[in-house]
């Protein structure tokens, strides 16, 4: 066992109100400079939609992610030699178009105009200087605009009777955000030929080295969730860095701060390294879930304790962990799940599935049907489980379960004055720990939701080390 820390994030989607305010705080800070005007670095999609760049869930297109061929984890962009031969003609990078061509206003014009009727401003490219018509960007599908036809292109749609959601009254929704995942086995480390990517030592966060970075853009393909960006000014890619100047002073990332529906959290997670090839290898996709979550250290075990110890995680990241609310509902309650495990990237930001109307339930708070309307949610459970599970069902239908199950709790509790552990009993929570669940996940304080040790300074020598990046995972080109 070798004990690593990492700082991860959980959304929870039951509460995300999809306006934006992550993204644009994001870009403010982060990306609003020549050569970025396209890039988000997060971005909120709403599903079902093909997102932003358009497809990115689709590895036949874009090559992102590993497969597993021959027991042998390989990257789906190919082998090294084949990276080599297309090192300055990637066929499977997205082009501008698919992510948007960048425009702005010209807002002085509104002010100086002299026209006879009220000005309107028309969209100015920010890569031409000319008038544009605008035709995709990171929220085209904002709340289901757009025709369904293109929408059912959706990648989660598989084995999904999908035209019926065509139908106005099986129509769903939910928002995505989404940001890079920081994930345990990185396909864009290993992507990289001038080894300029690296998990950072002391909390797992990737970052790209800009020194180093020559710009050959294997990396964009490599993601799976197409999270890296090309600056065209500087000639270098560019990521979501986890905002580690805030976190290293204790302060959560900015999309969190900003979060208006309050659903982020941010918190320590211990790790055993030495698990993450064979994890990552599971043979059976559908069980790449349940084998993540083994990879996860108790942060009160004596064992992992000493262990994390003698691997030299800090004190103060070792009882962050233990306070850690995303430990608590990612592992303790298991209610949330990494964005498409299949891509076998091992993802850290984990969301909880949201809950949706249930369609012709009226008595769903009854005792008897609370679980019994699990498959009446207007969400298909099918659809999530293609999302977040890799089409297992089972991990979605019990965390829903425990979700209906706290609101039935709740609601017997303050509507009808009863204090009843019968629901909870079937899904196997107690009364303290729906307390608990319900106090994090409805009214959780500020240092409840972000639990963040502050960094150690003096373990600087280590930054460069990397996580991982032994054995396999050193990537292919030496880095
Ligand atoms: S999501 Fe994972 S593979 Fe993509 S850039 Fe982030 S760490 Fe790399
Ligand atoms: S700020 Fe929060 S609630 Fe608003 S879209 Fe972003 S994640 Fe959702």
């Amino acid at each position: 066992m070798r004990v690593k820390a990492q700082l991860s994030m959980v959304l929870n989607l039951d509460k995300c109100i999809g306006c934006h305010t992550c993204s644009v705080t994001c870009k403010n800070v982060w990306t609003k400079r020549d050569g970025l005007e396209y890039a988000w670095f997060n971005n909120v999609e709403t599903k079902p939609g093909i997102g932003y760049p358009k497809g990115w869930e689709n590895q036949s297109q874009y090559k992102g992610g590993w497969k597993l061929e021959n027991n042998k984890l390989k990257l789906n962009l190919g082998s090294r030699s084949s990276i080599l031969l297309n090192i300055f003609a990637n066929p499977y990078m997205p082009k501008l178009n698919d992510y948007y061509e960048p425009f702005e206003f010209d807002y002085e014009y509104l002010k100086l105009s002299k026209d006879e009727y009220f000005p309107s401003l028309k969209p100015i490219s920010s890569i031409t200087k000319k008038e544009m018509e605008i035709q995709w960007g990171p929220n085209w599908e904002d709340d289901l605009s757009g025709e369904f036809e293109k929408r059912s292109q959706d990648y989660n749609f598989q084995n999904l009777q999908k035209e019926i959601y065509a139908e106005f009254e099986n129509t769903f929704m939910m928002y995505l955000p989404r940001l890079c995942n920081h994930c345990l086995n990185p396909a864009c480390v290993a992507s990289c030929p001038s080894g300029a990517i690296y998990k950072r030592d002391e909390d797992g966060i990737v970052l790209i080295d800009q020194n180093k970075c020559r710009g050959w853009r294997m990396c964009i393909s490599a993601c799976p969730y197409k999270k890296i960006y090309y600056n065209y000014k500087s000639g270098k890619s560019e990521k979501c860095i986890l905002c580690y100047p805030r976190l290293e002073v204790g302060k959560p990332t900015v999309c969190s701060e900003s979060c208006v529906g309050k659903i982020r959290y941010i918190g320590v997670l211990l790790y055993d390294e030495e698990k993450i090839e064979e994890i990552a290898k599971t043979q059976n996709k559908e069980e790449l879930y349940e084998a993540q979550m083994s990879i996860f250290l108790n942060p009160f075990d004596e064992a992992v304790i000493k262990q994390a110890q003698i691997d030299g995680i800090p004190q103060n990241f070792i009882e962050a962990a233990q306070n850690s609310p995303v430990y608590k509902m990612v592992v303790e309650w298991k209610i949330a799940f990494g964005l498409h495990p299949e891509f076998r990237t091992l993802p850290m930001n984990f969301y909880i599935p949201p809950l949706s109307p249930i369609i012709n339930k009226p008595e769903l708070f009854s005792d008897d049907s609370v679980f019994g309307s699990i498959e009446d949610l207007s969400l298909p459970v099918d659809y999530l489980a293609n999302m977040f599970c890799a089409s297992n069902r089972e991990p979605i239908i019990m965390a829903l379960k425990k979700l209906l199950a706290l609101r039935s709790f709740n609601r017997q509790k303050n509507v009808e004055g009863i204090v009843s552990d019968n629901v909870l009993k079937a899904v196997g929570l107690t009364i303290e720990q729906a307390e608990k669940m319900y106090n994090l996940l409805a009214i959780a304080k500020y240092e409840d939701r972000f639990c963040i040790p502050t960094a150690h300074r003096e373990l600087d020598e280590n930054n460069f080390k990397g996580q991982g990046l032994t054995g396999f995972l050193k990537n292919d080109f030496g880095g």
